[in-house]
This record gives C-alpha cells, structure tokens and sequence, in this order.
C-alpha cells in the first residue's frame, strides 16, 4: 500500500477507526480539530460521519499515513469515551480470532461489546437508583404522618441514609406508592445509591480426595501457560477442583473466567461459587438486560469483579488481570457460535489464556476428541479423576436389541418390565428420547402423502398439544389436517415418536403414576426449574426429556435410565454424530444415582453389534474416543486434520452452486498444495426456509496452511459478484455440517 502522508505539516496524523458493519475494512478519520490525537487511546469510541449517516466507531490506533486522500479525510465528530472501553489485550485477542475466522474485524470488536454501548450511549452509572430525603423531608417528623405509616416508615428509614429498591422492600413490603406520594409532596426525591456491599464469609472447602489434590496439585506447580483436561465422570468432584484454583487465584490479587454451555441451566453453579468465594462476580449470559449486562462487562473490565462467569461471548469479556481460564463441559457444543462471527469459546480460550500466561482448564467427563487428542499428544496435560467424589459407582451401561421385538410405545417388553420393577420399588426412574413433539412424520395410509415443510427439505413434527404441524428448522406451523390433503381419505397417522406421544404411552403404561414430561415444549416460561426441583424432590416417579435432560442436572433418585433411538448417531450423515451420540448417553447415565443407589442405563437399539456401542459398553466413553479417534484418524478427519467450510445460498439451487463454483476456481487459481476441496455440493438439508444451500469443504493436515490459503482466498472472494438473494459465510473449525 502506497498511502499519503497525512498532512502538510509534520506530525498529522489521523484516527484508524473500526466501523460495526459487515466489511473487512478500517476506517481513517482526521481527529476532532480540539483534541490531541494521541489523547485517543485505542479501544475509545468515537462518532463519526459515515456515507450520509453517522456511526460509531472503535479507534484502534494513530496512522501517520492513509489510503485514502488527505484532502478526503473527514473529521471524528465526537470522542463518546473518556477512558478506552477495550484494553490493547483485548484488542488483541479480537484482532487474533477475527484474522484466525476470517471475519471482519469492526463486527467482531463490536460483538465483543454489550449491545447498550455498541449505540453512542454514554456509560451508565453503575450505582442502583435509589432514593433520599430532600431538605424539605429532612425538616419533617415522621410521627407526623400518622395516617400513612407506610410513608412515615420510609421517612424515618431514609433518615438513616439514601436506600435503593432492595433496602427500601426488605421488610417494609411494597413502597412504591409510599414514596410516589412522598415525591409529590417534595420530600423524597431519586438519586444514585451507594451501594455498600453485604459482607460475604466465604464458605469452607472440602476436604479432597487423593485424585483431586494431584489435580489441583498439577496445576499449581505450573506457572505460566499450561492447558489442562481434566478428565472426571460428572460427580467426580471437578468442579471442587476449579473453586480451589480459583481460591488461589483470586487470593493473588488476580481474576479467573469460568465458561459454561449455558447458565440458565446451571444456576446452582453460581450459588455454589458466589457462597464459597465470598468475592464480587459478574455474571455474563445472553438472558440479561441491556444495563445488566453492561454494567457486568464493565464490572470485569474495571477489576473490580474477581471472577466472570459466563456462557460463550464471555470468552471476549475484558480482564485486566486475567490469572486462570475454566472451561466446564467442555466437549458442549454451544461453545461454537453457529452463524456469523462462528468462533469456538473454547478454543479461544486456550489462545487467551496464552497470551494471558496463565493456565486454562477444560473440564468434561466427555472430552471432545479434539482435545483428547491434545492431551494424548502431551499438548495439554491430562489429570484424571476416575471415582465419583463420594464414592458412587458410575452406572452400568446395558443394550436392548430391538430388532423384531414388539414395542409398546416404543419401548420393549424388558424394559416396560425394569422400569414397572424400579417404579413399584419407589425408585426414580428416567427415559430419554431426543425428539420433542408427538411424532416425527404424520403420513397418510392410503397414498402415503407425508407432510413436508414447503420451505425446508424436512418433515413436519405432529405437536398434538399445542394440535399443530411444526417445522423445527424454519419454524414454519400448520393446523393439523382433518383429512388426507392429497386424497382427502380419513387415514392420517402418525409415524415415530416424540416425547409428547412417549408420555402418552407411558401413562398408558403405568396409569397414575405422576410423570414430568422436560422438553422444550414442556418448559416454556421458566417452568424448567420448578420441573426440576419437582423432580429432585422425587415428585414424579417417571421423568421423560431430551437433551436439556442431559445438561447439567443431578437427579440423585434417578435408578433406571432408558434411552430410547439414539441410532441416528451411529450412522449419521454427520461424521461427527457418534461422538455426540457417546456424549449424550454418558452424560445421561451421569446424572443418574448416587452413592448408595448407582443407576443402570438400558439403551435401546438395532445394532447391538456395531463396535462403538461395544466399546462404549465395555470400556466407558475413554473406550469409545479411542475407537473413534483410530477412525477420524484413517480417515484423516479432525483432529487430524483442518477444516474449512464454505456455506452459500441462493434463491436457486443454480446460484448457490455457481457461487460455489467460482470460490472454487479461485481456489484452485492461488494453488491447492496441501489442501483437499470437496464439493460444491448439496448441504445435507438443501432447501432450509426457502434457500437452497450448498457447500464447499477445504482440508489440510496442517493448520497452518489452511490458515494461509483462507488468508489469501477469503479477500478474493470477497471480490465476488454475489447473485441477488444469495450470499455465502465461512465457517473455521466447522462443528456441524449442516
Ligand atoms: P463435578 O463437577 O465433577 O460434576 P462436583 O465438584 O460437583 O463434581 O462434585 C459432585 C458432588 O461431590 C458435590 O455434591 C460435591 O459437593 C461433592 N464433592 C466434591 N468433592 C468432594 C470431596 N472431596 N469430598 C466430599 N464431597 C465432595
Ligand atoms: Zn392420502
Ligand atoms: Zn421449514
């Protein structure tokens, strides 16, 4: 790049500024005529002129000299931040997984920013509102107001000082229309409260195990940057191990960030943290508000939270002092974010805590077999804790053969049995389906009509409850028909099954007993926790779930776990579905039982044989991730070796293709030394919400490489004239091939 000096007169300079908008360039702007230039600290927002608009603007640094012509420049209008909002690490570590994604810097900063302060807003004051007496309410008696107690209350209580909502509720019930009357006589008015933080004793830690201490142990005796798997059954104690480096860390005058899949799932998690830390967190997770959230980010990025704990995006959250990364369940994948910026959390938080010197500790009791890679490569060091911390048993994997065996709503006689055997026994018992709704396919028996979506290549779920046809990939619902819609025969039925119709059956099955039915569906507007407090309780003898079962719940009076058509995941389209089909059922067995009563695990299936499962049977999930690591390895697919998937869709299956198609001879024009290309193929769901999608895939066993191909091929496809209605992403690392 050539580039013009910026100004006549020496020592111009101009304002590199990042712009929120989907496009790979920086912007130069002409500081503010009254201000210093380097008075600008990168990571300071600034407003800028933009095309007819304004917007804002993240100053990433000072140049000396600029593509565009000096005399085109335009002027900062306004510096939004007195101090920068990002600090140069930050920045960094942005910049680092923008370039490693191939996404545009500006979407990536501003991503990274809570969304109030992505607007030229100004910062909130994080002290909460609250109330004081004016000078008029202070010259007042409260005995005086003998006829509304509630007021007088609150007078004598705000003579004691400014209160916000929490004091002013506590014990005094509903103020608000007290103070609303004392407002309008003039004693009362709003005002920001200084919070004085309730004083926390941090609860005692227990005492560790053997296999705990080594772990915590190991990680001690590192200094700098280390990674860590820490492999444990769930119950294993892992997470006694991260409060403890947590302990040291904070103790040392530094902060840790703890990732999890989602929080919603876990509160317990906080609790268990907050009581036995006794130190300012800041929570960071996708369900806050605006003035939350920022005032959270802010709390990590001043210091004065010790610890964030977070889902995803909190990966990006600012701290100054980082000194330990937790990674728990690591092997989850609502770490990766499937659209747009599509960055891992979890591996970037093993680039941020190398860049921070410090450990970061990955914690599953179902690895990824990416990461069970690195620890075997001696990568990442591996610590293991194999018992359940109070000495359970892990549960007992055992098979149904399902082939020509009469099912009764869906399940097998041997199972209607053991579940019948463990209900009557007072016990808890847990069947696991991962399909939600009534049924899967409604068909018609006389023509075979099937109820497709007309925007997606995909079946209609029958939800007879809510009695419509829904599309779980477009979203798209229909009444359900009256009759065949083809052949308007009277003989429509439903094939498969999902949850809904397996509660139907299994009260059919065992009549009265009370049930809990834990599915998406189910637990709409927060009725999740009460269901699972119900069910911790031993409230319903029979439980029934998908995958949200599997997250992060203890169900100690759970004895007997039925997994019913997990098969789909050992011959999936995706290779990648057995693994997950490992995890599922591990994680499903591990919520299972306790000391005193470990859990059996009935899996129901119609390849018994298939060497997986057998492993998976025989030598638990360490078994199972061999078997599959010596078949991603013959097969040379990560994690041995890189991906790169490039998704495009059209309005037609032509356009998506031709897309495709001219990615490819850029491609092939820059050299191919190294990589593999398949496709452009049909995605395996090629019409999705009436796109036709299609995809390209470049392999490397070398990372390396494949980052300098996308480095040079993603710019020159960004040349590409794109058709009306079709546009194309890339995904990095890609986890799902949908
Ligand atoms: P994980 O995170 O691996 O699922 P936890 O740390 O949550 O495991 O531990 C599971 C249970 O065992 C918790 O109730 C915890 O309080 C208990 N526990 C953990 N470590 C110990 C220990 N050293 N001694 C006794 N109980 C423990
Ligand atoms: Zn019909
Ligand atoms: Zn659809």
């Amino acid at each position: 790049m050539a580039g013009h000096a910026v100004g006549p007169g020496s020592g111009s300079v101009c304002l590199r500024v990042a712009l929120d908008i989907p496009l790979a360039t920086l912007f130069d702007y002409l500081p503010p005529p009254d201000v210093e230039p380097t008075a600008i600290a990168p990571g300071t927002r600034v407003l800028v002129p933009f095309g007819h608009g304004r917007r804002v603007g993240l100053v990433l640094g000072v140049e000396t000299a600029t593509d565009r012509h000096p005399d085109r420049l335009r002027a900062v209008l306004a510096v939004l931040d007195l101090q920068p909002l990002l600090a140069p690490s930050d920045i960094e570590l942005i910049r680092w997984a923008a370039d490693y994604y191939r996404h545009p810097l500006g979407e990536a900063l501003f991503g990274a920013l809570p969304a109030r302060l992505r607007r030229p807003e100004p910062l909130l004051d994080p002290r909460p509102r609250g109330w004081r007496l004016t000078p008029a309410g202070q010259a007042q008696d409260p005995k005086g107001l003998r006829q509304a107690p509630r007021q007088a209350a609150v007078l004598a209580r705000l003579r004691l000082g400014e209160a916000a909502p929490p004091d002013l509720t506590g014990d005094l019930g509903d103020c608000s229309g007290a103070l609303r009357a004392l407002a309008a006589k003039g004693w009362v008015e709003p005002c920001l409260v200084d919070p004085t933080p309730a004083p926390v004793i941090p609860a005692a830690g227990l005492e560790l195990n053997p296999e705990q201490a080594e772990a915590l142990a190991r990680v001690r005796a590192t200094s700098g940057f280390r990674a860590f798997l820490l492999d444990g059954v769930t119950g294993s104690g892992k997470t006694e191990v991260y409060l403890r480096l947590i302990q040291d860390v904070l103790a040392a005058g530094r902060q840790a960030l703890v990732l999890v899949p989602e929080i919603g799932l876990t509160p317990q998690l906080e609790r268990r943290i907050q009581a036995r830390l006794g130190a300012p967190m800041a929570v960071l997770h996708s369900g806050l508000g605006e003035r939350e959230r920022e005032l959270a980010w802010r709390a990590a990025a001043s210091g004065a939270a010790a610890l964030v704990l977070g889902t995803r995006s909190a990966v990006f959250a600012p701290l100054p002092r980082l000194g330990l990364v937790v990674v728990d369940e690591e092997h989850d994948l609502s770490f990766k974010q499937q659209d747009g910026f599509r960055y891992s959390a979890r591996d970037l938080a093993v680039r941020r805590a190398q860049r921070a010197g410090c450990p970061v500790i990955l914690g599953s009791a179902t690895p990824s077999l990416e990461t069970l890679h690195s620890a075997q490569r001696g990568r990442y060091t591996w610590l293991h804790l194999t018992g359940r911390a109070g000495g359970a048993q892990p549960p007992r994997l055992d098979v149904i053969d399902i082939r020509a065996q009469p099912l009764d709503g869906g399940l097998s006689r041997v199972l209607v049995r053991d579940l019948g055997a463990e209900i009557t026994a007072g016990n808890q018992v847990l069947l696991f389906l991962n399909r939600r709704g009534f049924a899967p396919i409604l068909t018609c028996h006389d023509c075979g009509w099937v109820g497709g979506c007309p925007h997606c290549d995909a079946r209609l779920t029958l939800h007879l409850t809510r009695r419509r046809l829904a599309c779980h990939h477009c979203g798209w619902v229909r009444a359900i028909p009256e009759v065949c819609p083809d052949c308007a025969k009277d003989d429509l039925r439903a094939l498969g099954q999902g949850t809904e119709r397996l509660e139907e059956e299994v009260a059919r099955l065992f009549p009265g007993v009370p049930m809990a039915r834990i599915d998406r569906d189910s637990t709409r507007g927060g009725r999740l926790a009460r269901l699972l407090e119900g069910a911790r309780r031993g409230d319903f003898p029979i439980l029934i779930g998908t995958q949200m079962l599997a997250k992060g719940h203890h169900l100690p009076g759970v004895t007997l776990v039925g997994i019913l058509d997990l098969d789909q995941g050992l011959y999936g389209a995706d290779y990648r579905a057995p693994e997950r089909m490992a995890q599922l059922i591990v994680q499903v067995a591990g919520r299972a039982g306790r000391a005193e009563r470990p859990g059996r695990v009935v899996l129901q299936t119609r390849h018994p044989d298939h060497p997986l499962l057998a492993a998976l049977r025989s030598g638990g999930y360490a078994a199972f991730a061999e078997g599959a690591l010596a078949e991603r390895r013959a097969a040379l697919l990560p994690p041995f070796s890189h991906q790169a998937l490039l998704r495009a869709e059209g309005r037609t299956p032509q356009d998506a293709a031709d897309l495709l198609a001219r990615a490819a001879v850029l491609a092939r024009d820059i050299g191919l030394t190294g990589l593999a290309l398949w496709g452009p193929v049909p995605a395996p769901m090629e019409r999705r919400a009436w796109r036709y999608r299609a995809q390209l895939l470049i392999q490397s066993e070398r990372r390396a490489e494949l980052q300098t191909f996308l480095a040079t091929w993603v710019p020159r496809m960004r040349s590409l004239k794109v058709p009306a209605g079709a546009r194309w992403s890339l995904d990095v690392d890609p986890q799902e091939m949908l």
